[in-house]
């Protein structure tokens, strides 16, 4: 019987992971953490806790006995341009505080088995853009950037130093509706959701032909919960695996959306992101993840704008 651990429970991915989860492994089962004081999606058990605490994050991991941990708590690419010191520590250290309690509950015969997630944004400007391969140059300019790669290597270490069981995905954007984004740069595939369905005009923030890889959420959840729950053996990459979604510019995105609602209008404002946007590829190669563990995309860009238009709420 596992017993799951989700720190950042209340964010855009957690908040989708702990019902998947739930549906899974039961809700007795499933304890959503996070530093606000309560559950902001009803998750039936919530603690507090910040994952800078280790102290704090070894007491709920024992009170509870729990077998897995997802930590997904950090700081985004856009707001960690804001604050990059907070974004390292938060983004470095929680990773480490985990890593670290696995370690030591190895030794005491009780081992974690744990899953961080790295990002798109872990590639930079001399990475090839084009179905971008599992290895390739990594020269990230982004804080975030710069701590996912760094990531990606603690993971590898600790799993190669001390056995740790730890699993990753290089995220691609992640589109959904049940909880607002965290401040990243593919934030627009989400807003402009939000105006067409209140049949307003949307100002993007990348120009109409930066090509992004992305993911629809059921997509992004489905591959997290199928890397977690394949043995050991198969997992042969310790960093972060490539998955991938679809990628579409926001031209094309505005195009599907004209589909369904002829009078939608997109207009063009590029500002500060679309540096960032430019650095990462436009689509990915995960011939590793589907080798591995069997990693297949269900959902492309027409299904995408349907779901989305049906769901989003108009306010
Ligand atoms: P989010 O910003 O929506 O949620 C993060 C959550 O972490 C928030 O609920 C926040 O309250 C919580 N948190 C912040 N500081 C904390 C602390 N000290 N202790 C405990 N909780 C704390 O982020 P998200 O979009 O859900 O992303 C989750 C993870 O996935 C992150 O590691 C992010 O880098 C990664 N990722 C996300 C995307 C995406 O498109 N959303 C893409 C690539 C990678």
């Amino acid at each position: 019987m596992e017993k799951i651990l989700v720190i950042g429970a209340n964010g855009q991915i957690g908040s989708e992971l702990v019902d998947a989860l739930t549906v899974k492994h039961g809700v007795e089962n499933v304890i959503a953490a996070d530093i606000a004081p309560a559950s902001l999606y009803g998750a039936a058990n919530y603690v507090h806790v910040d994952v800078l605490d280790s102290a704090r994050l070894a007491k709920v991991v024992d009170s509870y006995d729990v077998t897995q941990v997802y930590q997904l708590a950090a700081l985004l690419s856009v707001t960690g341009e804001q604050a990059p010191l907070k974004a390292w520590t938060l983004n470095i250290n929680g990773l480490l505080n985990i890593l670290e309690l696995a370690r030591e509950r190895g030794l005491a015969g009780k081992p974690l088995r744990l899953f961080w997630p790295s990002s798109i944004a872990a590639f930079g400007p001399h990475t090839p853009a084009v179905d971008t391969p599992q290895l390739a140059v990594m020269d990230p300019t982004t804080i975030y950037g710069i701590s996912k790669q760094a990531g990606e290597r603690l993971c590898d270490y600790y799993f190669s130093k001390y056995g740790i069981d730890v699993r990753s995905i290089r995220y691609p954007g992640i589109i959904s509706y049940k909880s607002p984004p965290g401040g990243g740069t593919t934030d627009y595939a989400i807003a402009i959701f939000h105006a067409a369905k209140q049949a307003e005009p949307y100002t993007c923030f990348l120009g109409p032909e930066t090509t992004l890889p992305m993911i629809y959420m059921p997509d992004a959840i489905r591959a997290t919960i199928e890397l977690m729950a394949a043995p050991a053996a198969q997992i042969r990459t310790r960093s972060a695996y490539n998955v991938s979604g679809l990628s579409f510019s926001p031209a094309q995105l505005a195009q599907a959306i004209k589909q369904l609602l002829p009078d939608f209008e997109m207009r063009y404002q590029p500002d500060d992101r679309q540096e960032i946007a430019d650095s990462w590829p436009q689509s990915l190669d995960d011939t590793h993840a589907r080798a591995d563990w069997g990693w297949r995309a269900d959902v492309g860009l027409a299904q995408l704008v349907k779901d989305m238009l049906e769901n989003v709420r108009a306010a």
